[in-house]
């Protein structure tokens, strides 16, 4: 799966620095799904390659560079877009039977001490999330879907969560749980607490 989403990522940056889209376009399932992080989302093959024909005529009038990077809470690659004086945007592909079904733009994973979301570390444990759970919270729209199985964030288990691993800094704030999966979809921190 992998090598399928390096080669995905791969061809998404060769469409994006030519403006040609057709090459990346048969990739993209009919009824996929674009998830601008905390923002919207934008559904369906040709709305979406509207949208991405859009942003790339938008890159071509700045500096930008891409890259392919590992991120560790998926364990897969995604690209990394730099567009300088604004900063840094990554891009996940959920990928079944080597057709894109998500597209996730996510910003950067660590912008400040007090807001970040998990994607450089790996995903925790359900027994260590359990002890760390300490009330439910209101499910949240246009965030992470299951990278197993694609549910959407608002279908989610989302609990009030802190970090409890003896170390000098603990993190709080919302983590998402798959209820068909019984994964970790998503840490997103905004506290930061002295222990020590
Ligand atoms: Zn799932």
């Amino acid at each position: 799966m992998k090598e399928v989403i390096t080669a995905i990522c791969a061809n998404f940056i060769k469409a994006h620095q030519a403006n040609q889209l057709d090459g990346f376009a048969p990739l993209l399932s009919k009824d996929a799904v674009l998830i601008r992080f905390g923002r919207g989302t934008v559904t369906g093959h040709d709305v979406i390659l509207n949208y991405l024909n859009n942003m790339s005529v938008y890159h071509r009038t700045q500096t930008v560079d891409y890259s392919i990077v590992d991120m560790p809470f998926w364990d897969m690659p995604v690209v990394r877009i730099h567009v300088h004086n604004e900063g840094l945007l990554f891009v996940a592909f959920r990928v079944v039977d080597d057709h894109i079904t998500h597209i996730i733009f996510t910003p950067e994973p660590c912008d400040n001490y007090i807001c970040f979301n998990s994607l450089e570390l790996p995903p925790f444990d359900m027994q260590y999330i359990k002890e760390g759970v300490t009330e439910d919270m209101e499910p949240k729209e246009h965030h992470y879907p299951c990278m197993k199985c694609g549910l959407p964030s608002e279908k989610m288990r989302w609990h009030r969560f802190f970090t409890h691993s003896d170390s000098i800094h603990e993190y709080g704030g919302l983590l998402s749980v798959c209820p068909n999966c019984g994964c970790e979809t998503e840490f997103y921190a905004n506290m930061r607490l002295r222990m020590k």
